[in-house]
């Protein structure tokens, strides 16, 4: 069994040789190109080619903190099941895992050079018209196949066991349900937004609607859950799409991932002066929801269970899980804003004055989708954030 040791680009390298079945002749070289949030990401490849292989490593600390924050290494492990569960149902739509060490805290990935960060599209004000409903498709696939639609009782309480992630998703609870509503030391307030976020943190009403959904994200295992579905775990290119990055994954509730990836597409808008651009973000939306809600339809129709294969049935459900994504996405927008972790789109905003604007649209349509939940479907959202757009015509 291999001992663990954190890799350099040579470890990489030897990693490589050992795992994809390379001529012992050719020659490889290894780059770091992570963005080092969690973890070590080196690219591998022969010299002048473009595309090789990825190797990602797991520390036993989050390395953008350091060894001052811990975290179990096991989340290499975990990760790695859950991208080949995911990828036997989504294949299309999951980067493929070709090797993993749990011991190495290791994943050999495939290359993906030729797509790019759906995040860094966007900034780059890059519209690939396919992804969302790529995206719908996704979701529905891993969800629907990993819920009692298809599994029955025993099969998914196994699953439910088997993919348990206790430390990552604590973490999760801790940045999206707790930290935003209370003025907590690993907050990051802008001082021009201060007010704002006290509001926040004074508003009852809506600290019990976060407190349901605190309680679902950790009591309503609906799914394997990619649990950290926001556009910088998307890569895309023409007509191509890949999800990766599954560590924070592992059972919930299905309008958990919808709702991060809704917000993501939501900061995005907020962040945007030009109306078009906004008005995609809209439609990105619509077709997000319109492919998740026609593909979860024709999947659980097929379900083995005829108690759950009524279409009335699965139309209700399909309903709940869109208010649940409303919560989700309205947590996420909040914590994203005010809370430890923020997103480029607002965050490298170069005008000082329009990114409190945005901050500020910010906070107030994640409330706004929290405390609507229940009462917004697909077309008043829709009609909502359309008003939004032009009111905030600048
Ligand atoms: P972390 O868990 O540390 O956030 P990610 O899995 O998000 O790591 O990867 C970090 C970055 O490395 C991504 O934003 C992307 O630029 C690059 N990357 C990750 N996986 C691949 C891949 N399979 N192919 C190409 N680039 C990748
Ligand atoms: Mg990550």
């Amino acid at each position: 069994m291999s001992q663990y040791r954190i890799f350099n680009h040579e470890d990489a390298i030897g990693y490589v040789r050992q795992t994809a079945r390379l001529d012992p002749d050719v020659t490889l070289q290894g780059e770091e190109i992570g963005d080092g949030n969690l973890n070590q990401v080196f690219k591998v490849c022969q010299p002048g080619k473009a595309k090789g292989f990825i190797v990602k490593q797991a520390l036993p600390y989050i390395r953008c903190i350091g060894e001052s924050w811990p975290l179990t290494r096991d989340r290499a492990r975990i990760e790695a099941e859950i991208l080949l569960y995911h990828g036997q149902y989504s294949p299309e739509y999951t980067v493929a895992v070709l090797h993993h060490d749990p011991a190495l805290s290791v994943i050999l990935l495939e290359d993906l050079s030729d797509l790019q960060v759906w995040r860094q599209a966007l900034l780059e004000g890059q519209h690939f018209a396919d992804a969302p409903a790529q995206l719908g498709i996704y979701l529905a696939q891993v969800h629907v196949h990993s819920s009692d639609f298809r599994l029955d009782y025993l099969g998914q309480r196994t699953a439910q066991l088997q993919f348990a992630n206790p430390e990552l998703m604590a973490i999760s609870e801790a940045v999206y349900f707790v930290d935003p509503f209370c003025d907590h030391e690993r907050n990051n307030v802008a001082p021009e937004i201060r007010d704002d976020a006290e509001q926040l943190w004074a508003d009852q009403a809506l600290k019990l609607r976060v407190a349901r959904l605190k309680h679902d994200f950790r009591c309503k295992g609906q799914a394997l859950l990619h649990g950290d579905l926001h556009t910088g775990s998307v890569m895309v290119a023409a007509g191509r799409l890949k999800v990766i990055d599954a560590e924070f994954g592992g059972y919930g509730p299905m309008g958990f991932d919808l709702g991060v990836i809704i917000a993501n597409l939501l900061l995005n808008f907020c962040s945007q002066s030009s109306a078009p651009r906004r008005l995609q973000r809209i439609q990105d939306i619509s077709a997000l929801w319109h492919s998740y809600h026609a593909q979860c339809l024709r999947l659980a129709r097929e379900t083995p269970d005829p108690a759950l294969a009524a279409p009335e049935y699965i139309n209700d459900f399909l309903q709940r899980v869109w208010q649940d994504a409303l919560g989700y996405a309205g947590c996420e927008i909040i914590r994203r804003t005010i809370g430890v972790a923020h997103v480029a789109d607002i965050d490298n905003m170069a005008d000082p004055v329009q990114k409190t604007a945005s901050q500020r649209q910010a906070l107030a349509l994640g409330r706004m989708l929290i405390m609507s939940a229940d009462q917004l479907d697909e077309a008043q959202l829709e009609k909502t954030l359309l008003q939004q757009s032009t009111e905030t015509e600048r």
